[in-house]
């Protein structure tokens, strides 16, 4: 039976609550975790740690909300999430304060790219299930044809981070029930809110009881119950590698399907025939966008060895000029970090830049912003190193620091490109197209951006190989993973 203590009215900043079943209730045990701001490190609301009691309360309401929801029309699905799409984008300004609050980015930036992209989700997986077709096969000669039948897995989990919050929160919920799954889904505990909010927009929009239900809590507590969930039979994770590895062990023997989009540690490959004013413009972007909290954030910066010294004195001068400030303003280019625990990890990879004996060209320090001083706040950071093999050109920091260092050749720099565990993103930039093709054959990783950046169409693939993950999202792979394809073979 699934708890139903109800909180009808939701005023948009009281305690997070889990959404089960349509409504919004307690945490069985009552256990509470504290939610900071990241911009004034002041703790403004609780979020539920939930057990799993509460998981499993879940699952009887996705249960129960299935197969029904994978009976609905394809219309109805579509008209559905379209409508969520549309919910989002009215209450786009709240949303976005929200975003901003919860996670130290930029209301400017959670406002142009985070919520709008939510809701191109809805838009986009509400389309492209009205498009989804299967195979068929006719066995010629031997009097029979095959057809594929593509059928909801049933009930799913989708497990997200705090870097993109709603971004990619929905980037899986929206494909999982266009589907016809219900879903049982976790944003990271650092940032709850706008997934909070979002199940009152599903309500409002007409997604019926239990196909969508959000259990918030720590990955150790809520996020283990329902990896472990014997009856959870696929789930869709974005955050680190090394939880995604322990996600992998947990779920082989049960047999589970994953999708798993990890870290990265992209390059940023910059030869000297690229537009050059169009390549910094987009590097400062590549390197600082969201505080460089993004897993496609282009952190080794290898620039050909004729334009490095131009390139690095104008990157420098650049980077100097960025806005670190509250996210809430309008001059602000650089908002805060997600957390404090963050913000040291990140200081730390400074210091063992310093002890490895890279030169910071700028940055380097913790920002005090006037009136915000308790807030997670850091200089953008330019790190020059020397060798690829260096602790900061291999390990995932997470932070606006990016390191830059001259190559000499084509063949080296690839050499270097890929001389690292990650394989998300690479981003090239070159006008000869004979090296584009060269290069985009030969960089082992999933996605190659060639003189731009972060440009996504969301029919492509998405995902990364090596340890930046298993499986592609995006475009009818996502619908492929939350299906499972069974053929039948028909003799006349
Ligand atoms: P984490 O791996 O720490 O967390 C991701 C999610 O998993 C959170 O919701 C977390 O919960 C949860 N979680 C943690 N432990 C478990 C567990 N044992 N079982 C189930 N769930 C668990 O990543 P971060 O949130 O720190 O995000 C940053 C990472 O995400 C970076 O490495 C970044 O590269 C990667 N990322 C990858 C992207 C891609 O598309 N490849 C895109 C964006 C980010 P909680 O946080 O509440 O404890």
């Amino acid at each position: 039976m699934v708890n139903t203590e109800i909180h009808k009215e939701i005023p948009a900043f009281a305690g997070i609550r889990n959404y089960i079943n349509g409504v919004y209730i307690h945490p069985i045990q009552d256990n509470w975790i504290d939610n900071y701001n990241p911009s004034n490190g002041v703790v403004y609301g609780k979020i539920p740690n939930s057990s799993k009691e509460d998981v499993e309360n879940a699952y009887i309401a996705a249960k129960s909300a299935f197969p029904s929801w994978s009976q609905t029309t394809l219309e109805e699905r579509s008209r559905i999430l379209i409508k969520i799409s549309e919910l989002l984008e009215a209450n786009l300004q709240r949303f976005a304060e929200a975003e901003s609050k919860d996670n130290g980015k930029p209301v400017s930036l959670a406002k142009k790219v985070d919520i709008p992209r939510a809701a191109s989700n809805f838009r986009f997986f509400g389309n492209a299930i009205t498009q989804f077709a299967s195979e068929s096969h006719e066995s010629v000669g031997q009097d029979a044809i095959n057809f594929t039948l593509r059928q909801p897995i049933g009930v799913v989990a989708c497990i997200s981070p705090w870097n993109l919050p709603l971004y990619l929160f929905t980037w899986k919920i929206a494909p999982a029930i266009a589907a016809g799954n219900c879903v049982i889904a976790k944003p990271s505990e650092i940032t709850p809110m706008t997934a909070y909010l979002l199940g009152d927009i599903c309500t409002k929009a007409g997604l019926p009881n239990g196909v969508l239900n959000i259990v918030h809590g720590l990955g150790t507590t809520t996020g283990q119950a329902i990896i472990e969930h014997r009856d959870i039979k696929a789930i869709s994770f974005t955050g680190g590698t090394a939880t995604g590895a322990h996600i992998a062990k947990v779920a082989a023997p049960l047999f589970k399907k994953l999708s798993l989009e990890l870290g990265g540690k992209n390059p940023n490959i910059i030869f000297a025939d690229c537009d050059y004013e169009d390549m910094l413009n987009t590097t400062i972007r590549s390197s600082f966008a969201n505080q460089g909290q993004i897993c496609l954030c282009g952190s080794r910066i290898f620039v050909e060895a004729s334009i490095y010294a131009k390139f690095k004195n104008d990157f420098v001068t650049r980077v100097k000029a960025l806005k670190v400030g509250h996210p809430s303003k309008a001059s602000t280019n650089i908002g805060a970090l997600v957390s404090n625990s963050h913000l040291e990890k990140v200081m730390n990879y400074i210091e063992i830049a310093k002890a490895e004996n890279a030169t910071i060209l700028c940055g380097g320090k913790k920002v005090v912003v006037k009136d915000y001083e308790n807030g997670y706040y850091i200089e953008p950071t330019v790190i020059e190193v020397t060798s690829n093999n260096c602790r900061v050109n291999q390990e995932e920091i997470f932070g606006p620091v990016v390191t830059i260092m001259p190559f000499e050749s084509e063949d080296g720099v690839l050499e270097m490109a890929n001389s690292v565990n990650y394989g998300l993103s690479a981003t090239l930039w070159t006008n000869d197209l004979k090296r584009t093709m060269r290069m985009s054959n030969q960089l082992q990783t999933g996605i190659v951006w060639v003189n731009t950046w972060m440009m996504r169409d969301l029919r492509t693939p998405f995902g990364g190989v090596k340890a930046s993950g298993v499986g592609r999202e995006g475009g009818f792979e996502a619908l492929r993973f939350f299906t499972e394809a069974k053929n039948v073979c028909i003799k006349y």
